[in-house]
């Protein structure tokens, strides 16, 4: 895909959502791509990913991203039937744990969440 005003060159989630560096796709949908994360968590550990390079949940302008990233998350979840339940994580800023400033969703799943989260 052609590279546009909607991702930035450095970033090594839009380098996975245009092919450049290698990930392993669950799902490709228009609005975000789910891949494996390199680092597992859980036995089930996947990164929604929107397409357009949004930093993280500061700085959308689009709310309407949200919905359709939770939307996703429902559909990979049923991808990979997990129907005894997962957790939704959306790591924020510095405080937050994000290491990779574009906005994504971690689903974990496939084994029991402890709570609280470290
Ligand atoms: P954050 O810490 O920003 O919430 O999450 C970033 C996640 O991206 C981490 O769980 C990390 O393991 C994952 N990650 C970092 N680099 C790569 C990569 O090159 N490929 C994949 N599939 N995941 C990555
Ligand atoms: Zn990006």
């Amino acid at each position: 895909m052609e590279r546009d005003s909607t991702t930035t060159p450095t970033c090594i989630f839009c380098k996975i959502i245009h092919k450049e560096i290698p990930a392993q796709v669950v799902l490709e949908e228009d609005h975000y791509l789910a891949v494996r994360d390199i680092n597992p968590q859980a036995p089930t550990h996947i990164l929604l990913i929107p397409r357009t390079h949004i930093a993280n949940v500061t700085e959308f302008e689009d709310v309407s991203e949200l919905g359709r990233l939770f939307q996703a998350a429902r559909t990979v979840a049923e991808h990979e039937k997990l129907e005894r339940g997962f957790r939704l994580v959306v790591n924020t800023g510095a405080d937050g744990g994000q290491t990779v400033n574009h906005l994504h969703i971690h689903l974990l799943g496939g084994r029991f969440m402890t709570w609280p989260p470290g």
